[in-house]
């Protein structure tokens, strides 16, 4: 019988759990170290659109694509650009039938931590440390107690990953645009104007060097990110996280002279408001091969979200690194056959996600926007008359 390494997987975010499942459904072993204490531990974030070439792939390689078409909301893919007095400049609400539905964090989280079993995934492990030992295995050190042996270690950690450092220095930098998150709850019966301005799917407002992304979630919920360029504690100093009313209204007095309409969505949300300083590892992140160690997801290749390809290049990372463990008897060929693909693989998004960054709240502000979103319409269109 073929044998494979001891695996541990560092992190239950939408990677780990991916190669977990991929795994597990191939009958080989790996253990998953998650921080938070349990699956419910804390609201997983906004919605995501999962596309085709890539997280939806994931998903029929996990065997898990008929569970996804049920919590898959393919009528919330709609998009539509305002200008600060509440102008609608640009709407596409027959996005229906396009291919990268959303999907609520949660339920895919849900979704895959259902297709393991239980003891796969051990919470509450943060890990402090990987110790190499002097077999060539490794040790894993928790913030409280120990694991191991294993013989592969997957950063599947997220941006601030603890298993990078054996493999590379760099760490992410910041990119000069924070995300203030907001959001409201039951918006259609609570707040039926500000639904149909937001409308099935996700809107952009960008004016006087700040913007405005606001998502329809799952469950009547939207999501929003008000968008600033500022210097890294510029939210800490500005925001009194705790005092939430008083957040908010900070927040409110940033778009003082936007349309009531606009100004209603930071006015009326009653969920959480936090600070997202947006980090991006360099275009082109690469390490020299170490046997036992490898990183998939953000840890790997953290970009900026404008592109809307972190979690499908994570999924992708870990039906790939599955594939070749599965394919490749030598499973240290298979590390390196995966880095070299995914190195490469990557560069194309990251490089996107940087270029977005770097342009988002330009001089050129809502004109980028308006062409952007006509891009993304004509490619749509253009993808389904091929
Ligand atoms: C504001 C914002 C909006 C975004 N919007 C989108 C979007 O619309 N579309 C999109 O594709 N991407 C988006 N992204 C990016 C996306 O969230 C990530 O690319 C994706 O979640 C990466 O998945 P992952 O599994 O690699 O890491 P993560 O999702 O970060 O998961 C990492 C997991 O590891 C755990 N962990 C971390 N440290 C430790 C430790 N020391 N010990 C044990 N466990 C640990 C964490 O608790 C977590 O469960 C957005 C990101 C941000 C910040």
């Amino acid at each position: 019988m073929r044998s494979y390494p001891r695996i541990a997987i560092i992190g239950a975010g939408p990677g780990g759990l991916t190669l977990a499942r991929i795994l597990h459904q191939a009958g080989v072993p790996a253990t998953i170290f998650e921080r938070e204490e349990h699956a419910l531990a804390r609201p997983q974030g906004g919605t995501l659109d999962l596309h085709v070439e890539s997280g939806q792939l994931a998903l029929r390689r996990a065997g898990l694509y008929e569970e996804f078409l049920a919590i898959a909301r393919y009528e919330d893919q709609g998009s539509r650009l305002y200008d600060k007095n509440g102008t609608l400049l640009f709407a596409d609400d027959d996005a229906d039938e396009s291919d990268r539905p959303e999907v609520d964090r949660t339920a895919l989280r849900n979704m895959l931590l259902a297709a393991l079993p239980e003891e796969m995934v051990r919470w509450n492990r943060s890990l402090r440390e990987v110790c190499p030992r002097d077999d060539g295995t490794y040790d894993l050190i928790f913030e409280s107690g120990t694991a191991g042996p294993f013989d592969l270690v997957v950063g599947a950690d997220g941006s601030w990953s603890k298993v990078r450092p054996l493999v590379s220095s760099y760490r992410p930098q910041y990119s000069g645009i924070t995300f203030i998150e907001f959001g409201i709850d039951d918006v259609d019966a609570s707040h039926p104007d500000l639904a149909a301005l937001v409308g099935r799917g996700k809107i952009g407002v960008e004016a006087d060097g700040r913007g405005l992304i606001v998502q329809r979630n799952g469950n009547s919920h939207v999501r929003g990110y008000a968008i600033f360029r500022v210097p890294l504690d510029w939210a800490e100093k500005t925001f009194d996280f705790a005092a939430t009313t008083k957040a908010r209204a900070r927040l409110a007095a940033e778009f003082e002279g936007w349309a009531p309409v606009i100004l209603g969505l930071i006015k009326a949300s009653n969920d959480h408001i936090v600070s997202r300083p947006i980090h991006a590892l360099p275009v082109g992140h690469h390490w020299q091969n170490r046997i036992g160690i490898t990183l998939l997801g953000d840890a790997a290749h953290v970009m900026s979200p404008f592109g809307g390809e972190g979690v499908n290049m994570a999924m992708l990372d870990a039906a790939e690194l599955a594939r070749q463990l599965l394919e490749n008897n030598d499973w240290k060929n298979a590390i390196k056959a995966y880095e070299a693909d995914m190195f490469e693989r990557v560069i194309e998004p990251a490089t996107h996600a940087a270029e977005a960054v770097a342009t988002e709240l330009s001089h050129l502000g809502a004109e980028l926007s308006l062409e952007h979103y006509r891009a993304h319409l004509e490619a749509r269109v253009q993808g389904s008359a091929a």
